[in-house]
């Protein structure tokens, strides 16, 4: 029970979450949060949200939160707590000496997917103009990079195609490595209203998630396939319904390149994608595949919604414009009730992709080769740009090891818990002179950093975060900032002690020279976010009031683009030694890493990472429910409690990753996909047994 009284004042303002991006009104006793109530004109919710979103400013009240700066001179000494000058100066100083001794690319910086669009604009501003290359890169590495790449390629936008509102149009809705009541919970709500009106349901998932069976609703097909073998599943679905003659022939002529689709149609029609053939490699019953696909071509509007369980594997890139092939194939695009929707995973994955956090992209997802887009952003910074692209996070890490990259800016970001192969972020972290760490609470990175700077929470500044379904929504002041600065300051304060001149004294400028940069952006601004309360983009003269829905008459890039997707196993192999698969996923009342929500109230609903097993696998093992158990595999081993239930498979094992203790990472490889190196998280050969405790 919490005792609120009447509040004094409300603010509406944006979840720091998930990807849906519902809508909240603070309301607030003086400067003190009593409560978040779920805001009923929010576009993405309207009157909706999740436990975590209810709770989620209290993580900015916890007393772990770090207020003053904090430098070192090595990663052994203790912390100094300095003023936010002495920190700052420091900071570029070390940079700067840096740059003198190794040159201008031996530094760089990690942008946030937590930070709003300002904020993370000012960060690649700052590595490309201040920093002078581009060795930028984001969180989405590890999650939606993917995305970003097979959507550009199959249809010329890095993004979802559709709004939220769409799935009440849908007739069959086809769910691909995601798990929308847990980790999208007010989306999925309206899902599952669509599947209460009647939608057909297809989940394609190693587990069966809560979706495949709920009150009132029964996935029709629910394809349990082996982890890794997407591309396969999406194939033999395409070879259905292109050797049964089930495509949108007429959307095919007119909307995609027609001589790109008979090449693909010509190897998609290859026995080897038969679902016969397929039911061997991916362990999904053929006569389910090929019921799965007429269902999908035939059954009305069919939307494909999917999660981190399409990009984060070797072939996620593949996976991705597997599913746009299915789309364009079946004619399910640039209309109500169906597309292609990635569900993101942080609350601005997207905007984060959007404003050019990327090593090879400026914002706009224009890349940093061409001379016409260099001369914008030349011209409206006053400084040159690198043609060249930077690094991607993982070869920071290895340029570092190699002594080539010695000082890295890390904004909101904790890259020793979230990123792949523990043991080589340690060893890159370990070898540079200057690590900066910018979050709110002491991380597992700041274990290896020499300056920490404090930063803001979501209640502590005005900015936009953009949602899965690219709508930009006002971020709004609550209170003042508890650390002194809102984040997107302290990054102006860090580029002008560098030698920049930036002049920003609210985000709504900043949010003016993105439109002036970006064309896509062309017509956002503050006011107009005020009177409409958000927009979709792109929105600029062509689309003065946004786009709910993409490429309704053409593709971005013209024709729609098929591209043969051929199915390769991952590297990382079952055997004697480790002869089970371990994916991962998230559950309802935790975030991610959890730094945020196991700092707040709904901490109580889930208390520790647990191991799903298939009873048959606990048996033979010996593992009763409950039970410690040690999880290992070629790259580390960790303990956890065993869970023993039919929702996964036989061979397959699951756990969560929302507790540090858990240590995931340390487990799984660094294998990683071939277009984008987003770690292949969801497919590790692990061995378990019985152990003593935790
Ligand atoms: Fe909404 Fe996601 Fe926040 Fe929950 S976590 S309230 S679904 S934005």
């Amino acid at each position: 029970v919490i005792e609120m009284g009447t509040p004094e004042r409300s603010v509406v303002t944006t979840c720091a979450y998930c990807g849906v991006g519902c809508s909240f009104k603070a309301e607030l006793n003086g400067d003190q949060v009593v409560r978040m109530v779920p805001y009923k004109h929010g576009e993405a919710n309207r009157g909706h949200s999740c436990v975590k979103g209810r709770f989620a400013y209290g993580y900015a009240e916890h007393s772990d939160r770090i207020l003053n700066p904090m430098i070192r001179d090595k990663i052994t000494d203790p912390w100094r707590e300095v003023t936010w000058e002495e920190a700052i100066t420091h900071t570029a100083q070390r940079l700067k000496d840096i740059q003198a001794q190794y040159g201008v690319k031996a530094i760089g910086g990690i942008t946030s997917s937590r930070c709003t669009n300002e904020e993370t604009y000012l960060v690649q501003k700052l590595i490309r103009s201040t920093f002078g290359n581009n060795n930028t890169d984001t969180c989405a590495r590890v999650c939606h990079s993917p995305t970003g790449y097979g959507l550009k390629t199959a249809f010329g936008t890095s993004a979802g195609t559709q709004n939220f509102d769409s799935v009440e149009a849908t007739d069959v809705i086809m769910v691909i490595g995601a798990n929308p009541t847990d980790a999208h919970p007010v989306f999925a709500s309206r899902m599952k209203k669509r599947l209460r009106e009647g939608a057909k349901l297809i989940v394609i998932d190693p587990r069966r998630i809560g979706l495949v069976k709920s009150p009132h609703i029964v996935a029709q097909h629910h394809l349990p396939l082996r982890p890794g073998t997407n591309v396969a599943v999406l194939s033999s679905l395409a070879h259905v319904i292109v050797t049964e003659g089930l495509m949108d022939e007429e959307f095919i002529r007119t909307r995609c390149d027609w001589d790109e689709f008979q090449h693909y149609a010509e190897f998609i029609s290859d026995p080897r994608h038969s679902p016969e053939a397929t039911a061997i490699l991916t362990g999904v019953d053929a006569q389910e595949l090929r019921a799965a696909a007429r269902l999908f071509a035939t059954g009305g509007n069919g939307s494909i919604y999917y999660g981190l369980g399409v990009t984060e594997h070797s072939q996620g890139s593949t996976t991705v414009m597997a599913i746009a092939n299915l789309a364009m194939m079946t004619g399910n695009l640039g209309k109500d009730g169906v597309g292609v929707n990635p569900l993101r995973g942080q609350n601005n994955v997207q905007g984060a992709c959007d404003m050019g956090s990327f090593p090879h992209e400026l914002p706009g997802y224009r890349h940093v080769a061409e001379d016409a887009t260099r001369e914008i952003f030349e011209k409206m910074w006053g400084t040159k740009i690198d043609p060249e692209p930077g690094l991607r996070i993982p070869n920071m890490l290895d340029a570092a090891v190699d002594g080539t990259f010695r000082g890295l800016y890390c904004q909101g970001e904790d890259i020793l818990q979230s990123d792949p192969d523990t043991k080589h972020v340690k060893a890159g972290l370990e070898a540079m002179d200057c690590v900066i760490v910018h979050d709110l609470f002491l991380n597992e990175t700041a274990n290896y950093a020499h300056v920490f700077l404090p930063g803001s929470t979501f209640l502590e500044k005005d900015g936009t975060f953009t949602n899965a379904e690219r709508r930009i929504n006002r971020v709004r002041k609550v209170m003042a900032p508890k650390n002194g600065y809102a984040d997107w300051e302290i990054t102006m304060m860090l580029a002008n002690a560098m030698g920049s001149n930036w002049t920003y004294t609210h985000p709504s400028q900043i949010m003016d020279e993105i439109a002036a940069t970006t064309p896509g952006f062309a017509n956002v601004n503050y006011e107009m976010l005020e009177t409409r309360g958000s927009v979709q983009w792109p929105c600029n003269d062509d689309h003065p009031d946004g786009s709910p829905i993409m490429h309704i008459d053409d593709f971005a890039r013209g024709k729609g683009k098929f591209i043969v997707t051929e199915y390769v196993a991952t590297d990382e192999r079952t055997g004697p030694r480790f002869p089970l698969l371990l994916t991962t996923g998230r559950i309802l009342s935790q975030y991610n890493v959890g730094a945020q929500t196991r700092r707040t109230d709904n901490v109580a609903w889930h208390d520790e990472d647990v191991l799903e097993i298939h009873p048959h696998d606990a048996e033979v093992r010996g593992i009763q429910n409950g039970q410690f158990v040690r999880l290992s595999s070629r790259s580390g081993e960790t303990s956890l409690r065993a869970q023993v239930t039919d929702r996964v498979s036989p061979g397959v094992v699951y756990t969560t990753f929302h507790h540090p203790e858990t240590q995931a990472n340390v487990i799984t490889t660094d294998y990683s996909d071939w277009a984008t190196n987003c770690p292949e998280y969801k497919v590790t050969a692990v061995q378990v047994a019985l152990s003593n405790g935790p």
